[in-house]
């Protein structure tokens, strides 16, 4: 850290003269863009709450629906079909790209069909999304599968699987998702918004290289986060703390930052993912969901009876 006149990491400005000027003078290791690449994240005590959280999404999932086997190819292409409306739209995904799932989302938001209000997905009209207006013709990866839930969307056949990309991380998000704060906290607090404040805090604690006493988060509605409550602006530019803003954060701006925040949850979700995927339970509930998924597609082939 540097002595003396301690170095700002004002998140409202990314391009500080200072900054670049030293990047120009010292390139090696002073500059700002050298020092965000070099933050391992962590999520320091939260670490285990992400993992806890996800393990939890999941869990709730289980509570309604038996987690299939994920048997896609690498090759093998989904079809999402969403529907408002007299509006209907069919996306296909390579497998190297956003999964059909996202993308189909990406246009119903982009149309102005769907709207993401308070971290979930709902129709313009402010309704939940029923499945017969969400479905995918292949099971849902156990990205899409967490994903999904967190953003309060209908499961078709949900599972634990890690796709071959999205289990190296790579797992694209619609951009409004993406910098959404509270879709952050649902997956980072099992899908709870109630303290969404203090979870942010401790979330972007990560990211913060100041003591828990020397920062403040403005959260942008008059209001800041300390680490032991709430205050008012006005309150928190007087304690004399370094601010950092949640909006400032959350922008394109900082999308070194957001991409490190959301490699850290694809981590986790790969991660328990493989742990349930290879459990016990994780097993047979695979075998039981195949056998009534048999059942189902047996009965649907019967020839109704003629009279
Ligand atoms: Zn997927």
């Amino acid at each position: 850290m540097a002595r003396g006149g301690r170095k700002r990491k004002d998140l409202s400005e990314p391009d500080e003269v200072k900054d670049s000027s030293e990047s120009a003078d010292r390139p090696s290791k002073r500059s700002r863009a050298k020092t965000l690449k070099t933050i391992t994240v962590s999520f320091g005590k939260s670490k285990s709450k992400l993992t806890q959280s996800i393990n939890l999404i999941r869990n709730t999932i289980r509570k309604k629906q038996k987690l299939a086997k994920y048997q896609m190819h690498d090759k093998q292409s989904a079809t999402t079909t969403a529907r408002h409306g007299d509006l209907e739209i069919r996306k296909s995904t390579s497998p190297d790209t956003m999964h059909a799932e996202m993308v189909a989302i990406k246009e119903m938001l982009d149309k102005g069909a769907w709207r993401l209000i308070n971290g979930r997905i709902k129709t313009a009209q402010g309704h939940d999304v029923e499945l017969e207006n969400f479905s995918t013709d292949a099971c849902h990866c156990g990205f899409c599968t967490i994903m999904l839930r967190v953003l309060g969307l209908p499961l078709g056949r949900p599972t634990a699987g890690n796709h071959i990309l999205a289990g190296n991380d790579n797992y694209p998000l619609p951009t409004e998702i993406k910098y959404d704060p509270l879709v952050v906290v649902r997956v980072a607090r099992s899908n709870l918004t109630d303290n969404a404040a203090v979870a942010l805090r401790e979330i972007l604690s990560s990211f913060v290289p100041y003591k828990d006493d020397d920062w403040y988060l403005d959260l942008g509605n008059g209001t800041a986060e300390f680490n032991n409550g709430r205050v008012t602006i006005a309150q928190a530019k007087e304690s004399g703390r370094v601010r950092i803003s949640l909006e400032d954060f959350f922008s394109k701006k900082n999308s070194d930052e957001v991409n490190m925040l959301w490699k850290e949850i694809f981590g986790a979700i790969r991660t328990t993912n493989n742990q349930f995927a290879k459990s016990r339970d994780g097993k047979r509930e695979a075998r039981q969901e195949a056998e009534s998924e048999e059942k189902k597609r047996k009965t649907a082939r019967k020839p109704k009876p003629s009279h």
